[in-house]
């Protein structure tokens, strides 16, 4: 079975086409600036030169129309017929407490992701967008839904609530939920893998460090607790976001400095984290390159953001009464030895001892990288929350034409 894996964004749309036989990429590629004058669309097939056309796409529909005609050019297309393509998987940033699970796209699927809307108001609708553009170029297709949120729906509540008055999640579901599900999920399956393990019987702290980044606790094989809360905005330092902060700060700064709620919003999410404290970017390689180079800044903005995933790795393992296996994923966490150096070197006492030779070789393969006498396992795995996706898709839709639903 082909599995089309998509990405919908509100300008963007990126895609991967699967061969489930051997969970091989067929193409990839992304559409951008849609509803723009000149749109791009970049099509990388498997084994064949990348494509550039720029073109005007005005919306979604027309976007998966475009990304058809990729996939199933005559020169550059890594299909024949469009009927090669017997599923689509869609990334769904917010389940909210509906979805505990991927699932098949119903009716009432994609009613309950418009009640969801309040929650994730920047990536929900851009979502369904992408859901009705399938429906409207490939009729009859089905398609699975796979939430972002959907890994951490396993929170106790103790986790997952908020200490304010329980008014506000009763009316409008103000609690905690967690995102980078899938990748968390991939991760640690991934991890267990690699170490012949069960994931039940390993208490793991996977850190999803990239652009945004979350630390998530596994206990039992599900999330029992993760640094993200009701918004992508709680938790770790990030590129662009604060992370923690107190939350008086905000009513102050906005009183002070007379900033609107979407001033303050966009100061928090778009201009804080990395970026903010460097003075330089948001981006791990350049602050660590002018951290090498000397700047004081970027050095302090590196040392704050490792100081708090330090934090969070062992507050989780006080969480869960121990840490068997911690696990570095994601941009930063894959590439970067002197993040994962910085932050292991500071927390020995939990039984952590990298190997420095095994940090420092870079591969893009799933590795230990602790050394044997470590009692903690330290594993560098890329993520693939693609991958996932797919074989979400491919296990619903099996599953629905032998008569089931969920998987
Ligand atoms: P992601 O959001 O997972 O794509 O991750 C993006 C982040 O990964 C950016 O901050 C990049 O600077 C960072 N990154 C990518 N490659 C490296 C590298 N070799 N060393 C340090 N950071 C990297």
């Amino acid at each position: 079975m082909k599995v089309l894996v998509i990405n919908a964004g509100s300008s963007s749309l990126k895609y991967q086409l699967y061969d489930m036989r051997d969970e091989s990429v067929l193409a990839s590629g992304r559409v951008e600036r849609i509803g723009m004058d000149s749109s791009i669309v970049t099509h990388e097939p498997a084994d064949k030169p990348e494509v550039r056309d720029v073109s005007e796409i005005l919306d979604h529909v027309t976007a998966v129309k475009k990304v058809i005609d990729m996939l199933t050019h005559a020169e550059y297309g890594a299909v024949a017929t469009m009927d090669e393509i017997q599923a689509v998987g869609h990334r769904v940033v917010h389940g909210g407490e509906v979805f505990n699970s991927s699932t098949l796209v119903t009716p009432e699927v994609k009613l309950e992701i418009r009640r969801l809307f309040d929650l994730a108001p920047l990536h929900n609708p851009a979502h369904m967008m992408g859901i009705t553009a399938v429906e409207a170029n490939m009729p009859g297709v089905p398609q699975a839904v796979v939430f972002d949120t959907a890994f951490h729906q396993s929170m106790p509540n103790t986790s997952y609530l908020y200490p304010i008055p329980q008014v506000l999640y009763r009316r409008h579901k103000v609690r905690r939920y967690g995102f980078h599900g899938t990748s968390h999920q991939y991760v640690s399956q991934q991890g267990a893998e690699l170490l012949g393990k069960p994931l039940k019987s390993l208490k793991m702290v996977t850190a999803h460090i990239g652009n945004g980044a979350s630390c998530t606790a596994i206990l039992d094989g599900k999330s029992f607790d993760t640094s993200m809360g009701m918004t992508p905005l709680e938790g770790l330092m990030m590129g662009t976001r604060s992370g923690d902060l107190d939350p008086a700060i905000v009513p102050f700064v906005m009183n002070k400095e007379e900033l609107t709620l979407n001033e303050v919003n966009s100061m928090l999410n778009k201009h804080s984290g990395m970026l903010a404290i460097s003075g330089i970017s948001s981006d791990m390689r350049e602050v660590t390159e002018a951290m090498e180079e000397g700047d004081r800044n970027a050095k302090l903005a590196f040392d704050m953001y490792t100081y708090r995933v330090r934090k969070y790795i062992g507050a989780y393992a006080a969480a869960m009464n121990g840490i068997d296996v911690l696990l570095f994923t994601a941009g930063v966490g894959e590439n970067s030895s002197a993040l994962r150096k910085a932050v292991c070197d500071g927390i020995t006492f939990l039984g952590i001892e990298l190997d420095e030779e095994k940090n420092a070789k870079r591969s893009k393969e799933a590795r230990v990288i602790s050394t044997e006498a470590s009692r903690v396992k330290v594993l560098v795995v890329p993520t693939n929350e693609e991958l996932l996706i797919a074989r979400d898709t491919y296990t619903l839709v099996q599953a629905q034409a032998a008569g089931e639903t969920n998987v």
